[in-house]
């Protein structure tokens, strides 16, 4: 290895999939791969960890991947104790009974528990980044560099050509990779050096953020209420007041109308005395820590993919804040691309496996975007966008405990793994035996399921299902049949195709 150094380490010649943005789209394109084995080199324009809060709601989805890391509870641990609705009110210390909740598109607990072994979350996106950051650095397979630039890209049938700039030294250094993803956000290089379009609607207004510490929790007007968003309607401090995470943390935030005087025109005495204003405390001294603005768009990448290079989160995709889920479809898109480009590096599956990439997550990325940008008549509720954060996945159900233990709970989706897995009834032994599935190189993971969890997945006691690595079902078989065992031969097309040939 020669190079650049950062932080004393050198920076490769090759690697097998170089990530251009250290987001949250990048992070778990990394965190993927590497946990396939994977060598993949992460590289990040930015010096250090971005303090902007930016996305607060952390899916039902996002958050069972965050289990599936073992990262649950950390997240959990930086989250607010709120619940999934808004409430309505003139200020944020009205007296008790003077607002109105209002749902958000976020299943509330008793609605996530019934269809998830987790819940969504409500904790600031510069939480969140540290805790995927540090999961990162621990895989053996990842090499993460900040202060690192891609500058251009350059590929032929063989692979990619990067020029990476290490922005201290202001040198240069060419990275060969079999693969590049852009996770670099919605200005992306990787797009444009691709020469992938976006399509849609820019110039949507603007999005002002105040983050600031102010100990509110003594003032809220109606305490026994934890809702995840205030609703602020007093006319001269209208916007939405929101916890930030643990402890005094809030964010106060609106959106502008293009030309509209904003946030941005006030000084930090202005802003201290809207957020009062918003508080309804007189008296209240926030301290502020940053103010942000973002434009709003509502735009998708014309394709996700050019030959070797694929473009995730952002850089697909933007969305404005409404409904939450420029982040979470970020995170979604890049552990489906992780997994298919490390089966495909694995030799686990052919390079077919990749275009599936686009046809499975375009979509949900066109839903989301133009569910982002339609006008607010009636609120989203969770029934409407569980089906596009779920995308597909098999049910929840939690596994009857094995009698004597006292084991943390398990659930259907907990027992899908990297390669396949298949789940079979209570009386499907002979899946169990050698050879019974031949997956052809795919790992094969085999759990016999208890009567009631096969029952409730629609397995008879002898039936099977195949299922991939993002829980999704690909064969089933009602019994066990000798003459028709299933063999890489005898799947289904679709399950065919996720597997390298005969
Ligand atoms: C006010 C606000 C509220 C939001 N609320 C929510 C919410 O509640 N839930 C939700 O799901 N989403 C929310 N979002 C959206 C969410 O913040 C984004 O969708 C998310 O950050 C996208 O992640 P990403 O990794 O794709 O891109 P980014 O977070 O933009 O990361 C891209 C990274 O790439 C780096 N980079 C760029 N170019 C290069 C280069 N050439 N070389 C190296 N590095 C490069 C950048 O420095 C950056 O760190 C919100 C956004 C805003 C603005």
């Amino acid at each position: 290895m020669t190079g650049l150094r950062e932080s004393g380490q050198l920076l490769p010649d090759q690697v097998q999939v170089l990530v251009v943005g250290a987001g949250p789209a990048g992070m778990v394109a990394g965190i993927t791969l590497a946990g396939y084995g994977v060598d993949v080199l992460l590289v990040e324009k930015r010096p250090e960890a971005s303090e902007l809060s930016r996305a607060m709601l952390i899916s039902t989805r996002t958050m069972e991947l965050m289990r599936r890391w073992g990262l649950e509870a950390a997240v959990r641990a930086k989250a607010s104790d709120v619940e999934a609705y808004q409430y309505v009110t003139e200020t944020l210390a009205a007296g008790t009974g003077t607002g109105t909740e209002m749902p958000m598109a976020i299943p509330t607990r008793p609605e996530a528990a019934l269809v998830s072994p987790t819940r969504p979350a409500w904790a600031p996106q510069d939480d969140l980044e540290p805790v995927l950051l540090a999961h990162l650095r621990t895989l053996p397979a990842a090499q993460v560099r900040l202060g690192c630039e891609l500058t251009a890209l350059f590929q032929d049938d063989d692979g990619i050509r990067a020029t990476l700039l290490d922005r201290a030294t202001e040198t240069s250094h060419v990275v060969e990779a079999r693969y590049v993803i852009g996770g670099d956000g919605p200005y992306s290089t990787v797009r444009e050096q691709l020469g992938i379009a976006m399509e849609g609607l820019d110039h949507l207004g603007g999005y002002e953020s105040v983050q600031f510490r102010a100990e509110l929790d003594g003032v809220i007007g109606d305490p026994d209420r934890k809702p995840a968003v205030y609703m602020i309607t007093r006319p001269d401090a209208a916007g939405f007041l929101s916890r930030r995470g643990q402890g005094d943390r809030w964010s106060f935030a609106r959106g502008r109308a293009p030309g509209q005087p904003g946030l941005a025109d006030l000084d930090d005495a202005g802003l201290a005395a809207l957020l009062a204003r918003a508080a309804g405390v007189d008296t209240l001294r926030p301290r502020i820590e940053r103010f942000s603005s973002f434009a709003l768009a509502a735009m998708l990448a014309e394709r996700y993919r050019e030959r070797r290079g694929f473009v995730i989160g952002d850089a697909a995709h933007r969305m404005t804040p409404r409904g939450g889920t420029g982040m979470n479809t970020a995170i979604q898109d890049a552990f489906d691309l992780g997994w298919k480009l490390a089966w495909t590096l694995r030799g686990w599956a052919q390079d077919d496996l990749l275009d599936t990439y686009e046809t499975e997550r375009r979509p949900v990325g066109r839903h989301n975007v133009d569910f982002s940008a339609a006008p607010p008549t009636e609120p989203a509720t969770a029934a409407e966008t569980l089906p596009w954060d779920l995308n597909g996945r098999l049910a929840h159900h939690w596994l009857r405990p094995a009698e004597g233990t006292r084991d943390e709970p398990v659930s259907t989706v907990d027992l899908i793994g990297d390669g396949l897995t298949l789940l079979t009834g209570p009386e499907g032994k002979r899946w169990t035996g050698a050879g019974a599935v031949d997956t052809g190189p795919v790992p094969l993971a085999v759990h016999t399921l208890d009567l009631a969890t096969a029952d409730a997945l629609g397995l008879p006691p002898a039936g099977a299902m195949l299922v991939r690595p993002d829980c999704r079902e690909i064969q089933r078989w009602q019994e066990y049949e000798e003459a028709a065992a299933p063999r890489v031969g005898s799947l289904t097309p679709a399950a065919h195709a996720l597997l390298a040939a005969d």
